[in-house]
């Protein structure tokens, strides 16, 4: 791999680098193959870090991770065809998630797959990405490649964040330009992610509600923990005193052990709020679509960046449009001149029945339990945690998600990766790759067997980087559990039935991680403390009870019911 260029020519591959390079982007996940393997080298060359994986769609994770982390796209390198259609699959979840991030992928010329000639790898990339993301965008040709670059850049961090497809061609890569005008095509474009400013009647059409509420909560959600604006929530949040409650990826922007966290109480204040503050947090199937449980006379404030989400399931009374710093900017700007009105004994109740909620709930922390359930094996880890409160918590599963998520109090803001809007499975290695590359920090990924195996071979990426991340497995041998009932007429294991007996610290082993076997909730907490000291990359395999968990989690009334019961 010498040198792209020569003293008078350049190639598209090294425009693209230099594209890139002129907008920030200092990383790239993917996985290479033809046409795009010499531009990974040659960005590599220039000082783009490459993390190469083993899927593509664990890079795409990865790349979201780590715009979900940074505020700026996440870079996803693939090949043509398949290579495209599984990193696809990440983008169109970071899109759902409004996490930026860039898949760059290599297509075959054009002229065969237009007309359908069967070509190497044709597929007509740029259609098919064009529904699952928030822009497409094509480059034919290497004078288009810094237009590109940042229309791309643009279209993923501006307004609402999402992902963004962006088909080079194999001529366009491989195209000769003269070194002069490629490089008059290259510039540094200004004000990437404008602020949207609210409107002054939204602000204090909001501080009117919010300031005449008997009983109101604020809600965080994921768009609140990635405006970055960590300090100036808590100071708005503290100013008005108004009780929080925060979405998964919204643990930890404030400490959810704070005295305004009503993290527990979430049945409590649907029913009972009189006004609720949405900041960065859809009114989506997470939160029942602002129906069920939801007090049908409350009163909704919705701070978004885009329009659009307003009223999509229930009037909201006060929306603000705008980013969420200058939205809370705003709003703290007109605070002064507003008076609370809330109950007296709102917050002391909240309070205090929260309190009671949290203690009868940490019963369930049996850490003498062998074999484990998840909550002994919980015991061990909430414990850890409490002791490594700058340690990313990546986490996917079902019953594994759901109990981690409620058992691990999250102290600092962006220190929750899970598996989000969708709640899908097979974020975990990707995820836990981008948080540890854009973070620098330590990463513990829980993972539930079967979560694990989506994504398990890039445990091996973790290794080759020696990236400081530990993956947690709770076998528990199966989906939901290990006791899936066998109604195969020829003995075939059950849908839901994986192994309760698979030793995957030995798969941790064979990619040279120093790796642990637990049974006991002791030896996980001794082997999840060393891991972590240790900054390298580890595997801890914990053994469950195959009867530990239930079906689908908390999320069971979502499984259409057979009419005899299976189970
Ligand atoms: P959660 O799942 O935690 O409730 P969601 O992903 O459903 O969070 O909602 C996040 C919301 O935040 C989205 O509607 C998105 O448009 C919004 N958002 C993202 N970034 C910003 C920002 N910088 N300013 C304002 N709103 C934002
Ligand atoms: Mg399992």
């Amino acid at each position: 791999h010498t040198d792209p260029s020569t003293a008078n020519e350049v190639t598209g591959m090294l425009i693209l680098t230099q594209a890139l390079k002129r907008v920030g982007i200092d990383t790239m996940y993917g996985l290479v193959g033809i046409p795009v393997t010499e531009f990974a080298y040659i960005a590599q060359g220039e000082g783009i870090k490459f993390v190469g994986f083993r899927h593509e769609q664990q890079a795409g994770m990865a790349a979201a991770t780590h715009g979900f982390l940074t505020k700026t796209p996440g870079v996803l390198l693939t090949v043509s065809s398949l290579g495209f259609l599984n990193g696809l699959t990440a983008t169109a979840n970071a899109t759902v998630n409004c996490y930026p991030m860039i898949q760059i992928s290599g297509s075959s010329e054009r002229e065969p797959i237009d007309l359908m000639q069967g070509t190497y790898e044709g597929l007509d990339q740029l259609n098919i990405a064009k529904p699952l993301v928030k822009a497409a965008y094509r480059i034919n040709r290497p004078e288009d490649i810094m237009t590109g670059v940042v229309r791309a850049y643009r279209a993923a961090v501006s307004g609402r964040p999402g992902g963004v497809y962006l088909d080079v061609t194999t001529p366009c890569l491989g195209a000769v330009m003269d070194r002069k005008a490629a490089e008059a095509t290259l510039y540094t474009p200004v004000d990437l992610c404008p602020a949207v400013v609210p409107s002054p009647q939204s602000v204090a059409r909001a501080m009117e509600l919010l300031a005449g509420a008997k009983k109101p909560v604020i809600l965080l959600g994921k768009g609140a923990a990635y405006a970055q604006v960590d300090d100036k929530i808590r100071k708005f949040v503290e100013a008005t005193g108004v009780p929080f409650y925060q979405m998964s990826m919204a643990k930890g922007l404030l400490p959810d052990n704070h005295e305004l966290s009503v993290n527990s109480m979430r049945s409590y204040f649907m029913e009972q709020a009189d006004v609720v503050m949405l900041i960065g947090a859809r009114l989506n199937w997470l939160l029942s679509r602002g129906h069920g449980k939801w007090n049908p006379d409350g009163k909704f404030i919705q701070i978004d960046i885009d329009p659009e989400e307003i009223d999509i399931n229930r009037a909201i009374a006060a929306p603000v449009v705008g980013d969420i710093e200058s939205s809370i900017d705003a709003m703290l700007a007109a605070l002064p001149s507003y008076k609370m009105s809330m109950d007296s004994d709102w917050v002391p109740s909240l309070q205090s029945a929260s309190k009671a909620k949290n203690a009868k709930f940490a019963e369930r922390f049996v850490p003498q339990t062998v074999p484990m359930t998840h909550w002994s094996a919980l015991s061990a880890v909430r414990k850890v945690f409490a002791s490594n409160p700058d340690v990313v918590l990546v986490n996917e599963g079902a019953n594994t998600l759901d109990d981690t998520r409620n058992a691990i109090d999250m102290m600092l803001p962006r220190h929750r990766i899970d598996c989000a809007t969708w709640a899908i499975m097979g974020m975990g290695m990707g995820s836990a790759i981008g948080a540890a590359v854009a973070s620098g920090k330590s990463v513990v990924a829980i993972e539930g067997d079967s979560a694990f195996g989506f994504s398990g071979m890039d445990f091996s990426t973790i290794c080759r980087f020696n990236l400081p991340v530990t993956v947690v497995i709770f076998n528990n041998g199966g989906i939901y559990n290990g006791v899936g009932e066998n109604l195969s007429k020829d003995g075939d294991p059950a849908p839901t039935t994986l192994n309760i007996n698979a030793r995957y610290d030995k798969l941790g082993e064979a990619f040279g991680a120093k790796t642990y076997y637990v049974t006991t909730p002791a030896d996980l907490a001794t082997a999840l403390s060393e891991s972590i000291a240790s900054k390298k990359p580890c595997l801890i395999d914990v053994q469950l009870a195959a009867d530990s968990g239930k079906e689908s989690g908390h999320i069971g009334y979502l499984n259409p019911a057979a009419l005899i019961s299976v189970k």
